[in-house]
């Protein structure tokens, strides 16, 4: 499926804050957002400097947002949201699990990976078992007591060091355990809302798939 191969920080200040998507480098003081804080483009300043946004506009960054910053495509996002308002309980919070619950979003919450999309690399590649079997798919749903391992001969790759070695590594969440020495991760629970450290105002995702 085809992925965003340009710069990666234009989209970052497309929507206006950090969405982390390249690893390591997002925590230095280089990081664009930082740097030029208006979107990107001839009129980003312009952009910048209008107050009042639409309600649709509103609805559609949130959703650009989010799906940006977990890497997917429309289709991807749109069939998630669709299996999301099947669910029982609230919609926009069923899929703000369902992203979080996805192989690849572990491995990069693990800190196995410095971004997503390293983390999609990896599971890609083969470096991934779930329950002693192998998963080379990033959309993998994990559920409550799965066992996420590195496979023997991956455990030291240069990315997982380097990435669990990092200094900046965001704090582990509730849901996972790690062994780091072993690469051995276990799901504890699937995760509630609260424990998604993500300033996202779903409902206007909801909001605008619904009309
Ligand atoms: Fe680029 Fe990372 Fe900063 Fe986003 S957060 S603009 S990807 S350096």
């Amino acid at each position: 499926m085809a992925r965003h191969t340009g710069p990666v920080c234009k989209l970052c200040r497309r929507e206006g804050q950090k969405l982390f998507l390249k690893g390591q480098k997002c925590y230095t003081e280089k990081c664009p957002v930082e740097r030029r804080a208006y979107p990107p483009g001839q009129h980003g300043p312009a952009q910048a400097r209008r107050r009042k946004q639409s309600d649709y506009a509103m609805q559609l960054r949130e959703k650009q947002k989010v799906k940006r910053m977990y890497g997917l495509q429309e289709t991807q996002f749109r069939n998630l949201f669709e299996r999301a308002a099947r669910e029982s309980g609230v919609t926009g919070e069923n899929l703000l699990i369902g992203l979080e619950t996805r192989l690849d979003n572990v491995i990069f919450r693990l800190g196995l990976a410095s971004s997503r999309n390293q983390a999609r690399q990896l599971v890609r590649h083969r470096h991934v078992q779930v329950n002693g079997r192998l998963v080379d798919v990033p959309s993998y749903q994990v559920k409550a007591g799965d066992d996420i391992t590195v496979r023997a001969k991956s455990k030291e790759l240069a990315v997982i060091e380097s990435s669990l070695g990092a200094r900046t590594r965001p704090r582990l969440v509730e849901w996972l355990t790690l062994d780091e020495k072993n690469r051995v991760a276990r799901v504890v629970r699937v995760p509630t809302r609260d424990d998604i450290p993500m300033d996202v105002q779903e409902q206007l995702i909801v909001e605008l798939y619904s009309k």
